[in-house]
């Protein structure tokens, strides 16, 4: 028998099996009927034939009247000479054992001619379909915890941290401590603590440091693509049904949450399918075609085209039937049966995303607010519903180096997520959660050269502004009223204490001087780009004073950095509810998709 031992039987988990090895023979054969029997025959001979083999070496009780008297009852797991033998003494009990030694040797020439035939073709179908050790391996390295549930997902979250890996994790935690103790201790998130973890590789078809546009075409359609693509292939001529279309399709209601713009790379994935991220006016129009039955948390932008000269895409959603708020009265009226909804916050910051939630003003929606409200008007669906609930900005804030702005937004993040562990406490035997993120950004991590073994976390819990809104309140207005000949870094001393908590004259005379030439360079020129390699490694693309504010305070701290971009280590992925286990082991981001259609029992086809 080809390479499978009654143990690994015992291991494979049939349903999964099945699905991954069924899907791939489909397209290999292009004949369902004939691949989908043989396939059905070969799990059967697999199940049994640990029996059968038992069956061969054993002989049948014999009945008590008969018995020899010290003979053991039941089935003997011996061969028939022995039991003859062993046990008959007299010569009538030989004769009676004879006949019986020969009925059972004709019914094991049965089994055995049925076995050889089986055995054959399970060889000659292993021979055409690799496959079944691939699905081998696969469902050995997914099974590390426990037996799988019954029954499907029917409430199904996927939340994605843009830019979160382990350092952006670990810095919340530390913080949750660190800023009410010097206690060397964390305080782990609620998504932390699941059951199950894993890992994800993150990179993409050209290259391992992947963008949010293929890591989410990864994620949502289980293909690898170029960045900058979304759901078509690296020649962008086909495209991907994404898991969001294949639940949409089964009954599932879908709900797309993020902090930043709707038809952003990450919830775009969902959805859309377009040669490059940047065709904002392109993807917009898919979201309002998409029905999908929850849209929530930024704005939708260029949704007049990047010229502003195309049919409104939120009115084409408005006629399409979506119901479109943008204020929180409007929100808050939203009840459940409201059909169709477009829900975009009250405030935006950058770029028509919602606020980081350092900035956030109390009252102000938040992502937990968006997902519950998602849970609240999905949940009345007997089919169930699929949400996807993106922090964007941590990867924002990573970015520009901001570790203040990026922990906030985690811990908001942590938010979201208890809001719907919430909802999985009174639906536990329907509902699955699954955190992970697309990528890391920003090559953070805890420990920095400067502090050595130290760190200083409390540092981080004094900054109450993300660098945009210091852009935006402090640094914005002074560079556009003071003339460059009379800017002096001392008239913002006091603005960036309030902003970062920076205590200026606690700096070090390398540490003065990088600042006062980052603000040189910051007032030197009102469109700040980088032009030169020196200035890019400095600040990135981004305000060189503000960048260099983020920067001493983490590295104060023991944070550092080394990247305005994003970095190619894995992600860990967090799951609890039904089917969890799937998600336990290391494997592709790709896998991901296969993995929740797994647990929400959705037929997907090679793409
Ligand atoms: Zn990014």
């Amino acid at each position: 028998m080809p390479g499978i031992t009654a143990e690994q039987l015992d291991e494979i988990d049939f349903r999964c099996f099945y699905t991954r090895a069924a899907i791939p023979a489909r397209a290999l054969a292009g004949d369902p009927v004939r691949y989908d029997s043989a396939h059905a025959i070969l799990l059967i001979f697999y199940t049994n034939i640990k029996h059968i083999i038992q069956s061969m070496i054993s002989i049948k009780a014999i009945p008590k009247t008969n018995r020899p008297l010290d003979a053991p009852v039941g089935r003997i797991l011996e061969p028939a000479h022995n039991y003859n033998a062993r046990y008959c003494s007299s010569l009538k009990e030989k004769q009676m054992n004879q006949g019986n030694n020969r009925k059972i040797a004709l019914s094991h020439m049965k089994r055995g001619a049925l076995c050889a035939v089986l055995a054959a073709f399970s060889i000659a179908m292993s021979a055409h379909t690799p496959l079944f050790a691939a699905a081998r391996a696969d469902n050995s390295a997914e099974r590390n915890t426990a037996t799988v549930q019954s029954g499907q997902a029917k409430y199904v979250f996927l939340f994605i941290g843009d830019g979160m890996a382990m350092p952006q994790i670990s810095a919340a935690e530390v913080f949750a401590t660190a800023r009410s103790s010097k206690d060397v201790n964390i305080t782990k998130m609620s998504f932390t603590r699941f059951p199950v973890s894993g890992l994800a590789t993150t990179y993409d078809a050209g290259t391992f440091i992947t963008d949010s546009a293929s890591a989410g075409t990864a994620l949502a359609a289980g293909n690898k693509t170029l960045s900058g693509v979304i759901n078509m292939d690296p020649g962008k001529t086909k495209t991907y049904k994404t898991i969001a279309e294949y639940a949409h399709e089964a009954g599932m209601k879908i709900g797309i949450v993020s902090t930043v713009t709707l038809n952003h790379a990450t919830p775009a994935s969902f959805y859309a399918k377009v040669p490059s991220r940047s065709n904002y006016y392109d993807i917009a129009v898919q979201l309002a075609d998409s029905g999908f039955e929850y849209f929530a948390g930024g704005a939708v932008s260029q949704n007049t085209g990047k010229n502003n000269d195309q049919p409104d895409a939120i009115e084409r959603a408005k006629a399409q039937g979506y119901a479109y708020v943008n204020s929180k009265e409007g929100f808050a009226a939203l009840k459940p049966g409201a059909g169709k909804v477009i829900a975009v916050n009250e405030t935006l910051q950058d770029d028509g995303a919602m606020p980081y939630e350092i900035d956030r003003k109390s009252g102000d929606l938040s992502l937990a607010d968006y997902t519950r409200k998602g849970i609240e008007l999905l949940q009345d669906n007997p089919k169930g519903f699929f949400m996807m609930v993106e922090g964007g900005k941590v990867d924002w804030a990573c970015h520009a180096n901001d570790a203040g702005a990026s922990i906030h937004d985690v811990l908001a993040f942590d938010e979201a997520v208890r809001a719907a562990v919430s909802f999985a406490e009174a639906h536990p035997r329907e509902t699955l959660i699954v955190i992970t993120g697309d990528h890391e950004t920003g090559g953070m991590t805890i420990g920095f050269a400067g502090t050595q073994y130290d760190t200083f976390f409390d540092k981080v819990a004094l900054q109450k502004k993300s660098f945009i809104a210091f852009n935006s309140d402090v640094l914005s207005p002074y560079k556009k009223n003071t003339p460059r000949a009379q800017a002096r870094l001392s008239d913002l001393i006091p603005s960036i204490k309030d902003a970062f908590g920076l205590d200026y004259n606690g700096l070090s005379d390398f540490q003065k001087e990088q600042l006062e030439f980052a603000f040189q360079r910051s007032m030197g020129n009102e469109i700040e780009r980088p032009v030169a390699e020196d200035r890019y490694l400095l600040y990135g693309g981004y305000e060189p004073l503000t960048v260099k504010i983020t920067q001493i305070m983490n590295q104060t701290a023991g944070i550092g950095w080394t990247s305005y971009a994003h970095t190619g280590v894995p992600v860990p992925t967090f799951a609890k509810g039904v089917h969890q286990e799937l998600f336990g082991g290391y494997y592709d981001n790709t896998d991901i998709f296969r993995k929740l259609a797994s647990a929400m029992n959705l037929s997907i086809a090679l793409q």
